[in-house]
């Protein structure tokens, strides 16, 4: 198996501001996995609140040596080496998981919703993303939405009442709301997810610092809305500890370290009774692609990432009539434009 990689810089077509930081780029490395005349893509997604880097991945990727792997399908072996190599550097791993889930997939010439037996009508719709911006921009950012079936917006600043009324000026969808860890007071956190539940909202992801456990556990106990766990956690084992905690959580490949992690962090939390959702980085079509795959196991999904960007270099799953639509194309689905 030979690895290639390079890096890319997303565009994004709109600042992206969250309550703590602003950025119109993504920095992404996009990795080839070859292996009998057969390409895998991969993708890293490195925004910067995460600590990794154009520099870090490609440093983890040279470290990389596959020879002592003959056979693709040994993907269990490949990936606790790969986890081996070095602590953290979960995106660096997860395009290596990414590239070689569609590398056997596609020598298997099957995507991997049918390897894993799934429904794909079971897809969830995905919510689209209204960042943090001023009112006349979010009516305008809502219309250009009208395909999506239910709207995400992000939250933690002292205008968030009048995000939600500026969007519910225009549409009645669904919202779902994420406050990136903005509300630091759980009686005044739940005053406000009172006020939404008024407003249809669905759920509310990482209300509060991800360090506020006991706040948490008190504000989901006492929340009419699900809240979801997303900077709280990265990978598997963090997960049972978050069990009445949160209501859920919100896997992303780049957290979890790729596809393999994240089926598996999807049992877990299933046997813990949590619900799940299944969400995304700034990214091309490649990695929201692979994650698509595991939607149909997820109540709901944020897999706009590649909507948000102008620069896609790859053609894979489809956002249609706002549902995550999966296409025939073997391993993760996707296609270079
Ligand atoms: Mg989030």
């Amino acid at each position: 198996m030979k690895l290639s990689f390079r890096p890319y810089e997303l565009q994004l077509k709109h600042a992206f501001t969250l309550a703590t930081s602003s950025r119109t780029t993504t920095p992404v490395m996009l990795v080839e996995l070859e292996y009998d005349g057969i390409v895998g893509y991969g993708e890293a997604s490195m925004p910067p609140y995460l600590g990794e880097s154009h520099e870090t991945v490609a440093r983890f990727l040279q470290k990389v040596d596959l020879s002592g792997f003959n056979d693709p399908f040994r993907m269990d072996e490949i990936l606790e080496y790969i986890d081996s190599i070095e602590s953290g550097n979960r995106a660096a791993k997860a395009c290596i998981d990414i590239a070689l889930h569609d590398l056997v997939g596609k020598i298997m010439g099957q995507p991997w919703y049918k390897i894993w037996g799934l429904t794909p009508e079971n897809t969830p719709n995905t919510s689209f993303t209204i960042g943090i911006d001023t009112r006349d921009v979010i009516i305008e950012k809502t219309k250009e939405a009208a395909e999506f079936k239910i709207l995400k917006v992000k939250m933690g600043r002292d205008n968030d009442k009048e995000l939600v009324e500026a969007i519910r000026s225009v549409t009645d969808v669904p919202l779902c709301v994420d406050v990136n860890q903005g509300w630091t007071d759980k009686y005044k956190a739940l005053e406000m997810i009172h006020w939404l539940n008024e407003k249809g909202i669905v759920f509310v992801e990482q209300p509060m610092p991800k360090e506020q456990i006991d706040d948490m556990a008190w504000l989901t106990e006492n929340s009419p809305l699900p809240t979801i766990a997303d900077e709280a956690f990265q990978r598997i084992h963090d997960i049972p500890k978050f069990k009445d905690v949160y209501t859920g959580i919100n896997i992303k490949l780049m957290k979890s370290t790729g596809m393999h992690e994240a089926k598996k962090m999807i049992e877990v939390a299933r046997a813990l009774d949590m619900k799940v959702m299944i969400g995304c980085m700034t990214e091309t079509s490649c990695a929201v692609s692979a994650a698509a795959q595991l939607s149909p196991l997820c109540e709901w999904a944020d897999l706009d990432g590649n909507l948000l960007i102008t620069n896609d270099i790859y053609e894979g799953m489809k956002v249609i009539n706002g549902k995550v639509t999966l296409n025939e194309l073997p391993g993760i689905g996707i296609k270079k434009i």
